[in-house]
């Protein structure tokens, strides 16, 4: 039996008729970690002993009945999820040999679950990138080409999945970073409504904007984490207290009749052909099931990159504050006195993109710009999400591309921040206005790289936006995962 073509829910069928181990399943991922991590550098740390003790912990819990649905499967996680006595590095040299007292709200969910944690993997420096470039540890390569990037800044966790080192992973998403580099590696990725899923014992970036998702190589397995996630915190002041259902059990609801938005301002000039005719294919695919296909208009769309790269540079000046060298991480030699301390600990710890946001977040903030600058990305904010409230009363749900085109190669962008930020262009409007979003492979591109379809549904929406998907899927079939020679 080949383990690592199995999906989560066969996975799970095998361990509660007892023909297979979670120590089996666990083994398996850390042999193909083995073999071609080299090549993907997809973790920036392993964690094969304990993920082994926690598969026979897994093990026992389903000899005693007392497990749930992913009890047993294994899970990578972002490096910017605090794991207790792991280090948590964010992919930063300020962070580099930093371990948590603490586990985050996700991780010890993840652990009650008995769920195999096999290491923390790549991102972009404190989660400011859309191609991994900026991880202090080296980039992670693309495993449909390794001349590409995967997409950031939860690069590594997408790599990992679509690679077949994991199942299952969590990423972050603040203006993109969970749908683009699921886009890129051709596997599914959700960004939650704000509030959905704890952000406590995450390291945060734009605290307005961040949120914990799942990614899976099919919009089920990705239904299943969402739904173990998925839960109130009363230890985030912004985790909301609603019921929460069974995300997996939201997948079966046919379309008929589903009112779908396809708003012009997504499919601009810049929008890679390709792209545009995946995309319309799982449009028609919906129509073809009897959903109502319906012109929209998100008129403010083309302020969602300013408007993002202003709140989420003024969030992060004052969220990385707290790196000062005096309570944790990265200290300098260099301290003459404190004020030396703190300037060469910064300097020495940060990137150039961290720099490069701290410095636009304080410019932005600042006394004589704070209104001409934040203050206007506020109300801008506001418009965003005032052209999708107005959307949702005439459509259950919105597709669109995820990017504007598909995976870039090494190089190309990282020189050019604004060509960078560019990638995020059709996934910050979702964040600036609390919706969940999801990202799912729609097909591949002639170079043979996958492109990613994103849908768009109201707050606290994430059934119709996953029974969307799961249509989508059914109707365009898998395009399977990369051929990594190794
Ligand atoms: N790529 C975007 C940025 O650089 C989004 C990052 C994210 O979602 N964490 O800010």
């Amino acid at each position: 039996m080949d383990i690592l073509k199995k999906s989560v829910l066969e996975l799970r069928e095998l361990l509660d008729k007892g023909e297979i181990s979670s120590r089996e399943i666990v083994q398996a991922y850390i042999d193909r970690i083995e073999k071609t991590e080299p090549k993907l550098n997809s973790f920036v740390t392993l964690t094969f002993e304990e993920a082994l003790k926690d598969a026979d912990r897994a093990d026992e819990m389903i000899r005693n009945k007392t497990h749930t649905t992913l009890t047993g499967i294994p899970i990578a996680l972002k490096d910017n999820i605090s794991t207790y006595h792991v280090k948590t590095t964010c992919s930063s040299k300020m962070l580099e040999n930093y371990r948590p007292p603490f586990d985050a709200t996700v991780v010890e969910l993840i652990k009650q679950a008995g769920m195999p944690i096999l290491g923390k993997t790549n991102m972009d420096e404190f989660a400011m990138g859309s191609s991994t470039e900026t991880s202090y540890f080296g980039p992670t390569k693309n495993p449909w080409n390794l001349e590409y990037v995967p997409g950031g800044s939860s690069g590594g966790s997408a790599a990992s999945v679509a690679a077949k080192q994991a199942p299952l992973a969590l990423g972050t998403d603040t203006g993109g970073s969970i749908r683009q580099p699921a886009a890129f590696t051709g596997i599914v990725g959700i960004k939650p409504t704000y509030g959905l899923v704890s952000r406590y014992g995450v390291v945060p970036f734009a605290s307005s904007l961040d949120q914990v998702g799942p990614f899976a190589r099919t919009v089920a397995e990705s239904a299943a984490l969402l739904s173990l996630i998925a839960q109130y915190d009363k230890y985030d002041s912004t985790s909301l207290n609603n019921p929460r259902p069974d995300y997996l059990r939201s997948l079966e609801k046919d379309v008929k009749g589903l009112r779908v938005g396809v708003p012009k301002e997504f499919f601009i000039d810049g929008l890679d052909a390709e792209v545009e005719q995946a995309v319309r294919k799982a449009v028609k695919a919906l129509e073809d099931q009897g959903a109502e296909i319906v012109d929209i208009e998100l008129p403010h769309s083309d302020k969602a990159l300013a408007t993002y790269y202003i709140v989420a540079t003024a969030e992060c000046s004052s969220n990385l504050a707290r790196f000062d060298g005096v309570r944790f991480g990265h200290r300098s030699e260099n301290t003459k006195d404190s004020v030396t301390m703190f300037k060469h600990t910064r300097a020495e710890g940060f990137g150039p993109e961290v720099k490069r946001r701290i410095m636009l977040g304080t410019y932005a903030l600042s006394a004589g710009y704070y209104d001409a600058y934040y203050l206007k990305a506020l109300k801008v904010r506001r418009l965003i999400k005032e052209d999708f409230d107005k959307a949702f009363t005439k459509v259950d749900v919105i597709i669109t591309p995820t990017t504007p085109s598909t995976a870039f190669k090494f190089g190309e962008k990282v020189q050019d921040p604004i060509a960078m930020y560019l990638s995020d262009v059709f996934t910050t409007t979702a964040n600036l206005a609390g919706i969940p979003a999801l990202s799912m492979p729609a097909g591949l591109s002639s170079n043979n790289l996958p492109i990613g379809v994103q849908i768009i549904a109201p707050s606290l929406a994430e059934e119709v936006m996953l029974s969307t998907a799961y249509s989508i899927e059914k109707a365009l079939g898998s395009i399977g995962l990369p051929e990594l020679e190794v």
